[in-house]
């Protein structure tokens, strides 16, 4: 019979964000889902972080949610932002809607609030268990078999039917794959890095600044954001060149991180009571774009989220594309595994659009940083919203990837055509003027 059933024994190898979220769906197989997490249960140890404190979560990641009943109970953690608010270099605000529609928002998550409630859903049932503090050591990928190692250095093996690697950017289980061959991958980083700062409440204890929406301070080759937490303090993020001008590694003191932000971000210094603290204890972090192919072995192994497809974080969508591959690959575990070409499907079908989107994503820092401040960028966007609003079909690209499950690769090829029908439209126009121009200037010559 096709489909997960309920003697099948599935590993889930990293509870985070996507390998969590699987196990609530293949819950319902009634199979023995046992997921392993390198991490200590974070209702013990406290959430460790390492990435980002909150997240972006938009229509894909809410659609996964939705699927199996947990938006209404997830959703009221998240505060909704619809637009973009910039500040320049002078201190001056502008606010950029993120679409014609202004009940439609992306929602700022907290990321151990939501990697939670995501763990406690999936342990309602009684065929899922969670293991804390084991780190996938070894993958046999053809029993499939996963070596663990505890704490205390203990190790032990769990054999199952099928194993799936959802332990994020530097996963154990892809390294399996990349030593058994005919694997391809490539792994980029950025010159950049990033850094996490806060601007607490204010005095008063509510938010310092516009809570509904996406802050961004462009420079110009680098920048910080802002996204609002529920309790009432923004979570900023730095990104700057990791060396050289404006670089982490030019800001080695206090004066020098000062002197910056004076000469940058002159409008954050007040809201951040705690920036010279929060700069000299916070880790500088990474950003890297992992590509790989194929995403499995036979019908035994499959890799998901990070581990699969680790995208610079200017979309937002990282999680959201990861919550994607959870719809598609527990669609196929149900209706076509364990027949051999199952995750080949899911494989096949998620990898165009994984590259589509870290694309996107590394076009997205480069408007982010350098063209969200023009008035160009403002134009361009108020054209796209006039288009959206008047011409049927039309559909802006942000519009698209945040706020509808259209597949990022066809997204992607939609936007190229409107863009070629929207260069032609102006081109005929601007011939039409030209020839009416001349016209009145025959008219004008001829009267004279
Ligand atoms: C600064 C920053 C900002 C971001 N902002 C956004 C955003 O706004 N919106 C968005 O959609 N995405 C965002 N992302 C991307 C998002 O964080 C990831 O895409 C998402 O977390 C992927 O989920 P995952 O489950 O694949 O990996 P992870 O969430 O990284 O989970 C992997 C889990 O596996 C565990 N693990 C690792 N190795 C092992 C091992 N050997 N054994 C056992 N367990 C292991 C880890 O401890 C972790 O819990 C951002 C990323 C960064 C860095």
């Amino acid at each position: 019979m096709a489909g997960l059933q309920a003697e099948h024994r599935v590993t889930i190898v990293g509870a985070g964000l996507g390998g969590a979220l699987l196990s609530n769906y293949l819950a319902c197989s009634g199979a023995t889902i046992g997921v392993y997490e390198r991490r200590p249960d974070p209702r013990q140890a406290g959430f460790i972080g390492g990435r980002s404190i909150n997240l972006a979560i938009s229509a894909r990641g809410i659609d996964g949610l939705r699927r199996i009943g947990l938006e209404d109970e997830i959703m009221p953690l998240a505060l909704p932002m619809a637009g973009r608010m910039i500040h320049a270099p002078d201190g001056d605000l502008s606010y950029q809607p993120y679409d014609k529609d202004p009940a439609r928002c992306i929602n700022s998550i907290s990321r151990g609030g939501l990697n939670q409630a995501l763990v406690e859903a999936a342990e309602r049932n009684a065929n899922v268990r969670f293991h804390f503090a084991r780190r996938c050591e070894r993958v046999d990928l053809d029993r499939p078999a996963v070596t663990f190692e505890d704490e205390s250095g203990g190790r032990s093996e769990v054999v199952s039917d099928l194993v799936i690697g959802a332990d994020g950017a530097f996963s154990a289980v892809r390294d399996a794959l990349r030593v058994h061959g005919r694997f391809d991958y490539s792994q980029d980083y950025l010159p950049h890095g990033y850094k996490e700062l806060r601007i607490p409440p204010g005095r008063d204890g509510g938010f310092q600044m516009e809570p509904r929406a996406l802050h961004i301070w462009p420079r110009g080759g680098y920048m910080m954001i802002a996204l609002p937490n529920p309790d009432f303090s923004f979570t900023c993020t730095l990104f700057l060149p990791l060396v050289g001008p404006n670089g982490f590694d030019q800001l080695t003191g206090d004066e020098a991180v000062l002197a910056f932000f004076e000469r940058t971000f002159r409008d954050a210094i007040p809201l951040m009571p705690d920036l010279l603290e929060d700069f000299r204890d916070n880790p500088t972090g990474n950003l890297v774009t992992i590509r790989c192919n194929p995403w499995h072995v036979g019908n035994r192994v499959a890799l998901l989220g990070d581990a699969s497809h680790a995208v610079v974080p200017f979309y937002g969508q990282g999680m959201n594309a990861a919550f994607e591959d959870v719809v598609a690959l527990s669609s196929v575990l149900q209706e076509l595994w364990p027949g051999a070409s199952a995750l080949r499907v899911y494989s096949r079908s998620r990898k165009r659009n994984a590259d589509a989107i870290a694309d996107l994503a590394l076009r997205n820092f480069v408007e982010m940083r350098d063209h969200t401040g023009s008035a160009l960028f403002r134009w361009q966007k108020w054209g796209e919203r006039m288009l959206h609003k008047f011409v049927p079909g039309y559909l802006p690209l942000y519009t698209m990837v945040s706020f509808t499950t259209i597949p990022y690769a066809d997204a992607v090829a939609r936007e190229r055509r409107q863009n070629r029908w929207v260069a032609g439209v102006l081109g005929v126009a601007g011939v039409i003027v030209l020839v009416l121009l001349v016209l009145l200037l025959y008219r004008l010559l001829s009267a004279a």
